[in-house]
Protein backbone atom coordinates (compact mmCIF):
# COMPACT_ATOMS: atom_id res chain seq x y z
CA UNK A 1 0.00 0.00 0.00
CA UNK A 2 2.44 2.29 1.19
CA UNK A 3 4.55 1.38 -2.00
CA UNK A 4 1.56 2.51 -4.12
CA UNK A 5 1.22 5.98 -2.70
CA UNK A 6 4.80 6.53 -3.33
CA UNK A 7 4.56 5.32 -7.33
CA UNK A 8 1.90 7.98 -7.05
CA UNK A 9 3.44 10.76 -5.66
CA UNK A 10 6.74 10.12 -7.74
CA UNK A 11 4.17 10.15 -10.91
CA UNK A 12 2.73 12.86 -9.85
CA UNK A 13 5.31 15.10 -9.73
CA UNK A 14 6.74 13.78 -12.93
CA UNK A 15 3.53 15.02 -14.62
CA UNK A 16 4.06 18.79 -12.82
CA UNK A 17 7.59 19.03 -13.63
CA UNK A 18 6.27 17.59 -17.71
CA UNK A 19 3.57 20.16 -17.62
CA UNK A 20 5.69 23.29 -16.37
CA UNK A 21 8.24 22.33 -18.91
CA UNK A 22 5.38 22.12 -21.45
CA UNK A 23 4.22 25.49 -20.53
CA UNK A 24 4.55 28.14 -23.07
CA UNK A 25 6.69 31.18 -22.82
CA UNK A 26 7.35 33.79 -25.32
CA UNK A 27 8.68 37.20 -26.05
CA UNK A 28 7.87 40.25 -28.77
CA UNK A 29 9.73 43.26 -28.85
CA UNK A 30 9.07 46.41 -31.28
CA UNK A 31 11.74 49.00 -32.16
CA UNK A 32 9.09 51.56 -33.53
CA UNK A 33 6.75 52.27 -36.13
CA UNK A 34 6.75 54.29 -39.01
CA UNK A 35 8.05 55.29 -42.80
CA UNK A 36 10.02 52.58 -42.82
CA UNK A 37 10.49 50.71 -46.73
CA UNK A 38 12.96 49.16 -48.31
CA UNK A 39 15.67 50.87 -50.05
CA UNK A 40 15.18 53.93 -47.47
CA UNK A 41 18.40 53.00 -45.56
CA UNK A 42 21.85 51.70 -46.23
CA UNK A 43 21.90 47.97 -46.00
CA UNK A 44 24.24 48.50 -43.08
CA UNK A 45 21.77 50.54 -41.41
CA UNK A 46 19.78 47.73 -41.91
CA UNK A 47 21.54 44.95 -40.59
CA UNK A 48 22.29 47.03 -37.85
CA UNK A 49 18.50 47.39 -36.45
CA UNK A 50 18.37 43.60 -37.55
CA UNK A 51 20.92 42.99 -35.50
CA UNK A 52 19.84 45.44 -32.57
CA UNK A 53 16.18 43.66 -32.34
CA UNK A 54 17.95 40.12 -31.95
CA UNK A 55 20.05 41.03 -29.27
CA UNK A 56 17.44 42.18 -27.38
CA UNK A 57 15.09 39.50 -28.22
CA UNK A 58 17.94 37.02 -27.16
CA UNK A 59 18.47 38.50 -23.86
CA UNK A 60 14.78 38.90 -22.88
CA UNK A 61 14.44 35.33 -24.14
CA UNK A 62 17.44 34.04 -22.31
CA UNK A 63 15.77 35.02 -18.96
CA UNK A 64 12.25 33.48 -19.52
CA UNK A 65 14.34 30.13 -20.60
CA UNK A 66 16.11 30.06 -17.04
CA UNK A 67 12.39 30.21 -15.25
CA UNK A 68 12.86 34.11 -14.47
CA UNK A 69 9.64 36.74 -14.89
CA UNK A 70 8.47 37.85 -17.91
CA UNK A 71 9.05 41.12 -16.04
CA UNK A 72 12.60 40.66 -15.79
CA UNK A 73 12.72 39.70 -19.30
CA UNK A 74 10.47 42.99 -20.23
CA UNK A 75 12.97 44.60 -18.75
CA UNK A 76 16.34 43.07 -20.04
CA UNK A 77 15.01 43.09 -23.71
CA UNK A 78 14.32 47.29 -23.25
CA UNK A 79 17.40 47.86 -21.47
CA UNK A 80 19.41 46.62 -24.74
CA UNK A 81 17.25 48.58 -26.83
CA UNK A 82 17.62 51.71 -24.77
CA UNK A 83 21.51 51.20 -24.80
CA UNK A 84 21.77 51.28 -28.45
CA UNK A 85 21.65 54.11 -30.53
CA UNK A 86 19.40 53.17 -33.38
CA UNK A 87 16.03 53.53 -31.10
CA UNK A 88 14.36 56.27 -29.93
CA UNK A 89 14.92 55.22 -26.43
CA UNK A 90 17.65 55.89 -24.11
CA UNK A 91 20.79 56.99 -25.99
CA UNK A 92 19.52 57.51 -29.36
CA UNK A 93 16.31 59.47 -28.24
CA UNK A 94 15.17 62.18 -30.34
CA UNK A 95 15.82 65.99 -29.47
CA UNK A 96 12.63 67.96 -27.54
CA UNK A 97 12.00 71.96 -29.17
CA UNK A 98 13.75 72.97 -26.54
CA UNK A 99 17.28 70.91 -27.95
CA UNK A 100 16.91 68.52 -24.65
CA UNK A 101 16.56 65.44 -24.62
CA UNK A 102 12.82 64.23 -22.50
CA UNK A 103 12.52 60.27 -21.94
CA UNK A 104 8.98 58.59 -20.88
CA UNK A 105 8.81 55.23 -19.68
CA UNK A 106 6.51 52.57 -18.40
CA UNK A 107 6.26 48.92 -16.69
CA UNK A 108 3.64 46.74 -15.93
CA UNK A 109 3.07 43.29 -14.04
CA UNK A 110 0.39 41.72 -15.29
CA UNK A 111 0.62 38.95 -12.52
CA UNK A 112 -0.81 41.76 -9.83
CA UNK A 113 -1.48 45.23 -12.40
CA UNK A 114 1.36 46.81 -10.68
CA UNK A 115 2.77 49.22 -13.00
CA UNK A 116 5.61 51.72 -13.19
CA UNK A 117 6.68 55.21 -14.94
CA UNK A 118 8.50 57.98 -15.49
CA UNK A 119 7.91 61.31 -17.91
CA UNK A 120 10.50 63.91 -18.96
CA UNK A 121 13.44 63.03 -17.27
CA UNK A 122 16.95 64.07 -19.11
CA UNK A 123 19.13 62.13 -17.05
CA UNK A 124 18.14 58.81 -16.30
CA UNK A 125 20.38 56.02 -18.58
CA UNK A 126 17.65 53.06 -18.61
CA UNK A 127 14.30 55.21 -18.30
CA UNK A 128 12.94 51.23 -17.94
CA UNK A 129 14.92 50.38 -14.81
CA UNK A 130 13.87 53.46 -12.94
CA UNK A 131 10.16 53.00 -14.28
CA UNK A 132 10.58 49.60 -12.70
CA UNK A 133 11.90 51.15 -9.14
CA UNK A 134 8.96 52.96 -9.36
CA UNK A 135 6.91 50.50 -9.03
CA UNK A 136 8.43 48.02 -7.01
CA UNK A 137 9.62 51.35 -4.30
CA UNK A 138 8.06 54.18 -4.22
CA UNK A 139 4.18 53.43 -3.29
CA UNK A 140 3.09 55.61 -6.53
CA UNK A 141 2.37 54.54 -10.15
CA UNK A 142 3.85 57.54 -12.14
CA UNK A 143 7.04 60.22 -11.31
CA UNK A 144 7.82 63.08 -13.72
CA UNK A 145 10.48 65.27 -14.58
CA UNK A 146 13.40 66.35 -11.88
CA UNK A 147 11.37 64.59 -8.78
CA UNK A 148 11.49 61.26 -10.74
CA UNK A 149 15.60 61.73 -11.63
CA UNK A 150 16.15 62.34 -7.38
CA UNK A 151 14.19 59.02 -7.27
CA UNK A 152 15.98 57.37 -9.49
CA UNK A 153 19.22 58.77 -8.28
CA UNK A 154 18.61 57.60 -4.72
CA UNK A 155 17.43 54.42 -5.73
CA UNK A 156 20.66 53.86 -7.48
CA UNK A 157 19.82 53.90 -11.28
CA UNK A 158 22.85 55.41 -13.34
CA UNK A 159 22.98 59.01 -14.30
CA UNK A 160 24.50 60.32 -17.33
CA UNK A 161 25.22 63.68 -18.40
CA UNK A 162 22.67 64.80 -21.15
CA UNK A 163 25.11 64.34 -23.70
CA UNK A 164 25.05 61.01 -23.25
CA UNK A 165 21.82 60.45 -25.19
CA UNK A 166 23.11 62.86 -28.25
CA UNK A 167 23.65 61.52 -31.45
CA UNK A 168 24.46 63.44 -35.36
CA UNK A 169 21.54 61.42 -36.65
CA UNK A 170 18.74 62.70 -34.24
CA UNK A 171 20.50 65.83 -34.16
CA UNK A 172 20.02 66.45 -37.97
CA UNK A 173 16.67 64.69 -37.47
CA UNK A 174 15.82 67.86 -35.36
CA UNK A 175 17.79 70.66 -37.34
CA UNK A 176 16.20 69.49 -40.33
CA UNK A 177 12.53 69.80 -38.40
CA UNK A 178 13.94 73.25 -37.26
CA UNK A 179 15.32 74.86 -40.49
CA UNK A 180 11.48 73.93 -42.36
CA UNK A 181 9.91 75.97 -38.79
CA UNK A 182 6.77 77.40 -39.64
CA UNK A 183 5.94 76.06 -43.22
CA UNK A 184 5.44 72.80 -40.77
CA UNK A 185 3.05 72.25 -37.88
CA UNK A 186 0.55 73.94 -35.29
CA UNK A 187 1.26 73.82 -31.73
CA UNK A 188 1.87 70.10 -30.47
CA UNK A 189 1.35 68.76 -33.41
CA UNK A 190 3.80 67.28 -35.34
CA UNK A 191 5.23 67.90 -38.82
CA UNK A 192 6.29 64.62 -40.92
CA UNK A 193 4.93 62.41 -37.92
CA UNK A 194 7.00 59.55 -39.49
CA UNK A 195 10.44 60.85 -39.22
CA UNK A 196 9.66 61.30 -35.15
CA UNK A 197 8.85 57.60 -34.27
CA UNK A 198 11.26 54.68 -32.85
CA UNK A 199 9.76 54.04 -29.31
CA UNK A 200 10.76 50.79 -28.41
CA UNK A 201 8.52 48.07 -26.31
CA UNK A 202 8.48 44.60 -24.95
CA UNK A 203 5.72 42.10 -24.15
CA UNK A 204 6.55 38.40 -22.17
CA UNK A 205 4.84 35.79 -20.95
CA UNK A 206 7.01 33.78 -18.37
CA UNK A 207 7.37 29.77 -17.38
CA UNK A 208 4.70 30.96 -14.77
CA UNK A 209 2.03 31.84 -17.02
CA UNK A 210 2.45 35.64 -16.36
CA UNK A 211 2.86 38.58 -18.67
CA UNK A 212 4.75 41.84 -18.07
CA UNK A 213 4.55 44.69 -20.75
CA UNK A 214 7.03 47.69 -20.83
CA UNK A 215 7.64 50.56 -23.54
CA UNK A 216 10.63 53.43 -23.57
CA UNK A 217 11.25 56.33 -25.85
CA UNK A 218 12.34 59.98 -26.55
CA UNK A 219 8.64 60.76 -27.08
CA UNK A 220 8.37 62.33 -30.50
CA UNK A 221 10.95 64.95 -32.69
CA UNK A 222 10.62 68.92 -31.83
CA UNK A 223 7.72 67.61 -29.06
CA UNK A 224 7.02 70.84 -27.15
CA UNK A 225 6.25 72.65 -23.50
CA UNK A 226 7.43 69.03 -21.40
CA UNK A 227 4.82 67.17 -23.66
CA UNK A 228 4.26 63.79 -22.96
CA UNK A 229 3.07 60.74 -25.33
CA UNK A 230 1.03 57.85 -24.26
CA UNK A 231 4.58 55.60 -23.51
CA UNK A 232 4.71 56.23 -19.72
CA UNK A 233 0.73 56.35 -19.49
CA UNK A 234 -0.60 53.08 -18.40
CA UNK A 235 -3.59 51.73 -20.65
CA UNK A 236 -2.54 53.85 -23.18
CA UNK A 237 1.12 53.17 -24.16
CA UNK A 238 1.61 49.97 -22.15
CA UNK A 239 -0.88 47.77 -20.14
CA UNK A 240 -0.28 44.12 -19.16
CA UNK A 241 -2.64 41.63 -17.27
CA UNK A 242 -3.21 38.01 -16.94
CA UNK A 243 -6.77 37.93 -17.43
CA UNK A 244 -6.22 39.45 -21.16
CA UNK A 245 -3.05 40.41 -22.79
CA UNK A 246 0.28 42.34 -22.71
CA UNK A 247 0.54 44.84 -24.90
CA UNK A 248 3.05 47.76 -26.06
CA UNK A 249 2.20 50.51 -28.46
CA UNK A 250 4.34 52.78 -30.72
CA UNK A 251 3.18 55.50 -33.03
CA UNK A 252 1.22 59.46 -32.47
CA UNK A 253 0.77 59.22 -28.82
CA UNK A 254 -1.67 61.94 -28.87
CA UNK A 255 -3.98 59.19 -30.56
CA UNK A 256 -3.12 56.53 -28.79
CA UNK A 257 -4.12 58.33 -25.18
CA UNK A 258 -7.20 59.21 -26.60
CA UNK A 259 -8.09 55.86 -27.98
CA UNK A 260 -6.44 54.39 -24.40
CA UNK A 261 -4.96 52.08 -27.39
CA UNK A 262 -3.39 49.29 -24.71
CA UNK A 263 -6.37 49.06 -22.19
CA UNK A 264 -8.68 48.80 -25.29
CA UNK A 265 -6.71 45.77 -26.83
CA UNK A 266 -7.11 44.13 -23.84
CA UNK A 267 -11.12 45.07 -22.68
CA UNK A 268 -12.05 43.42 -26.81
CA UNK A 269 -9.50 40.15 -25.20
CA UNK A 270 -11.30 40.37 -21.80
CA UNK A 271 -14.92 41.10 -22.52
CA UNK A 272 -15.39 40.42 -25.66
CA UNK A 273 -13.34 37.31 -25.57
CA UNK A 274 -12.26 38.37 -29.07
CA UNK A 275 -8.25 36.54 -29.77
CA UNK A 276 -5.47 39.27 -29.57
CA UNK A 277 -5.04 39.22 -33.43
CA UNK A 278 -8.65 40.31 -34.14
CA UNK A 279 -8.42 42.82 -31.05
CA UNK A 280 -5.24 44.89 -32.30
CA UNK A 281 -6.42 44.52 -35.69
CA UNK A 282 -9.64 47.03 -34.94
CA UNK A 283 -8.10 49.32 -32.73
CA UNK A 284 -4.96 50.05 -35.51
CA UNK A 285 -6.53 49.06 -38.70
CA UNK A 286 -10.39 50.61 -37.85
CA UNK A 287 -10.31 53.13 -34.66
CA UNK A 288 -6.58 54.46 -34.96
CA UNK A 289 -7.16 54.69 -38.94
CA UNK A 290 -10.43 56.28 -38.70
CA UNK A 291 -8.95 58.91 -36.49
CA UNK A 292 -6.10 59.57 -39.21
CA UNK A 293 -3.17 58.42 -37.39
CA UNK A 294 -0.51 55.99 -37.59
CA UNK A 295 1.50 53.35 -35.31
CA UNK A 296 1.69 49.94 -34.11
CA UNK A 297 1.56 47.68 -31.53
CA UNK A 298 2.51 44.47 -30.13
CA UNK A 299 0.38 41.99 -28.41
CA UNK A 300 0.84 38.49 -26.55
CA UNK A 301 -1.69 36.55 -24.76
CA UNK A 302 -1.45 33.83 -21.73
CA UNK A 303 -1.42 30.79 -24.23
CA UNK A 304 1.43 32.80 -26.12
CA UNK A 305 -0.98 34.00 -29.02
CA UNK A 306 0.94 36.75 -30.55
CA UNK A 307 -0.41 40.12 -32.63
CA UNK A 308 2.13 42.59 -34.42
CA UNK A 309 -0.12 45.07 -36.18
CA UNK A 310 0.34 48.07 -37.88
CA UNK A 311 -0.92 50.90 -40.30
CA UNK A 312 2.39 52.42 -41.34
CA UNK A 313 5.09 51.48 -43.98
CA UNK A 314 6.85 49.50 -41.37
CA UNK A 315 7.52 48.43 -37.76
CA UNK A 316 10.62 47.17 -36.52
CA UNK A 317 9.84 43.98 -34.81
CA UNK A 318 10.67 40.75 -33.39
CA UNK A 319 9.20 37.94 -31.71
CA UNK A 320 10.97 34.09 -29.66
CA UNK A 321 8.29 31.96 -28.86
CA UNK A 322 9.44 28.50 -27.16
CA UNK A 323 7.54 26.52 -29.53
CA UNK A 324 10.46 27.21 -31.57
CA UNK A 325 9.11 30.14 -33.29
CA UNK A 326 11.07 33.36 -34.34
CA UNK A 327 11.45 36.38 -36.60
CA UNK A 328 12.67 39.80 -36.82
CA UNK A 329 11.08 41.95 -39.18
CA UNK A 330 11.33 45.46 -40.73
CA UNK A 331 8.86 46.12 -43.56
CA UNK A 332 5.41 45.33 -44.37
CA UNK A 333 5.11 41.81 -45.24
N1 LIG B 1 4.37 56.92 -29.03
C1 LIG B 1 5.53 57.75 -28.87
C2 LIG B 1 5.09 59.11 -28.38
O1 LIG B 1 4.10 59.62 -28.87
C3 LIG B 1 6.33 57.90 -30.12
C4 LIG B 1 6.73 56.61 -30.79
O2 LIG B 1 6.07 55.60 -30.64
O3 LIG B 1 7.76 56.59 -31.45
O4 LIG B 1 5.76 59.67 -27.57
Amino acid sequence: MKRVFLCAIVMLLQYCAFAQAQKPFAIVIHGGAGTIRPGMISAADEAQYKQGLQKALDTGYAVLEKGSTALDAVQAAIVVLENDSMFNAGKGAVYAANGTIELDASIMDGSNLNAGAIAGVTTIKNPIMAARKVMEQSGHVMLARHGAEMFAEQQGCDIVPQSYFWTTKRRNAYEKQNETKGKKSHLGQPGNIDEKYGTVGAVALDKQGNLAAGTSTGGMTNKKFARIGDSPIIGAGTYADNNSCAVSCTGWGEYFIRLAMAKAIADRVELLNMPVDDAAKQMIHDRLQNMGATGGVIVLDKNGNISLQFNTDGMHRAWKKSTGESGVELYKQ
